[in-house]
């Protein structure tokens, strides 16, 4: 005679698993077979519940009531450091700023450390309200304001400022990828060098 079924009994079976895997059935079935489970169906609930700690070697518990188990990781100091690491970093993506008065990228008015500029013309000496210049930008030279959001420069150096922060990279790897159209500034360097 099997032991009468109690719906309100509740039992904790604990397994050594890999998360995210589906462990053999053979060594589940003993632990859960008698207490009325599938092996099968609670192997697949583990690895879709352990999905979190792919790969990793955790503690399972299973707290078993009515033929239904609960699933939950018992979380060791190892396999929460592991998960830490393995964790992709936080991407924080700074605010990508253009300076208003100098119209640099990457800085704010209040740090800046260069001349006004007009964002019409470019020029040092006036600023836009009164400019009858003809429009000229002051990161791609065409003639639109410096602070067009179309202008192709400013599109560039956005593309940049969010690889960087989305790929946590060198500053040298973007540029290779986002090349500018305007020869480096350090060009004449280069040539010493070759
Ligand atoms: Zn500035
Ligand atoms: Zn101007
Ligand atoms: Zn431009």
């Amino acid at each position: 005679m099997p032991p009468k079924f109690d719906p309100t009994e509740v039992k904790y079976v604990y397994l050594r698993c890999v998360g995210g895997e589906v462990g053999a059935t053979s060594s589940l079935a003993p632990k859960i077979g008698p207490l009325g489970l599938s092996p099968k169906k609670i192997g697949d609930d583990i690895a879709k519940g352990t999905a979190d700690w792919k790969g990793l070697k955790i503690t399972v518990q299973l707290k078993i009531q009515n033929r239904q188990a609960a699933i939950s990781v018992v979380p060791s100091a190892a396999s929460l450091i592991i998960r830490a690491l393995k964790e992709p970093p936080q991407t924080y993506i700074p605010p990508f700023i253009q300076c208003p008065s100098c119209l640099r990228f990457g800085h704010s008015a209040k740090i800046c450390k260069s001349k006004p500029r007009c964002r019409k013309c470019g020029n040092e000496d006036h600023i836009r309200d009164e400019c009858q210049n003809t429009p000229k930008c002051t990161s791609c030279g065409k003639d639109h304001m410096a602070t067009s959001k179309t202008c192709e420069e400013y599109i560039r150096q956005k593309s940049i400022n969010d690889y960087l922060a989305r790929n946590q990279v060198s500053f040298f790897e973007p540029q290779q990828i986002f090349p500018s159209k305007k020869p480096a500034p350090n060009q004449e360097q280069f040539l010493y060098w070759s």
